[in-house]
């Protein structure tokens, strides 16, 4: 995955944690229970949170001696197309996330990877690439209104609830499509 943390990051920006009210004491705990705007691209192609919709965020954010360890769920509302037919799908998914952030210059930080172990930036967190993997994740990949959706009539594109169950297109033989041409062709 590119890294394209910034090097500084905005307090102020949604998902971002500011741990300056956590005290750096193993065992020390805050909560976090925010509604903020959903980021941009928090999603796959054809299902997703909208931007700018309402996260939940509910978390804990709690100290540990490498730094500070946040869990808890982000909610917000899906919509997206069904893979089948096409209609709006709306609905809703919840992650848990669990992941713990290093302390600059702890140990942890200077023995595991940045991609194994997530980095704090002096008291803050970019909670931002945890969320989205959780919630992409969690997506379908092949997004359905409802499991038994019968899709579309490949000849016709109505909805398979709106047609009878012996509906059926009279199919021009292949042949007999190529003789009609042939006998043109001889006129
Ligand atoms: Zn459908
Ligand atoms: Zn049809």
């Amino acid at each position: 995955m590119p890294k394209n943390s910034p090097n500084s990051l905005d307090p102020r920006s949604p998902l971002v944690l500011d741990t300056r009210e956590l005290p750096r004491r193993p065992g020390a705990l805050r909560t976090v229970e925010r509604v903020v705007p959903a980021p941009s691209d928090l999603g796959v192609e054809l299902i997703g949170v909208p931007e700018g919709a309402d996260l939940d965020l509910d978390l804990r954010m709690e100290s540990v001696s490498e730094g500070v360890l946040v869990s808890g769920t982000v909610s917000g509302p899906i919509r997206g197309e069904c893979g089948r037919c096409l209609r709006e799908i709306n609905d809703s998914v919840t992650v848990t996330i669990q992941e713990l952030y290093a302390y600059e210059n702890s140990t942890t930080d200077a023995t595991t990877e940045e991609d194994e172990v997530g980095r704090m930036q002096g008291d803050l967190i970019d909670l931002e690439p945890t969320s989205r993997d959780a919630v992409v994740l969690a997506l379908p990949t092949n997004p359905l209104c409802r499991q038994d959706c019968p899709g579309l009539c490949p000849d016709c594109g109505v909805h398979g609830d709106d047609l009878p169950a012996d509906h059926s297109h009279q199919q021009v033989d292949p042949r007999w499509a190529g003789l009609s041409k042939l006998t043109r062709t001889e006129e």
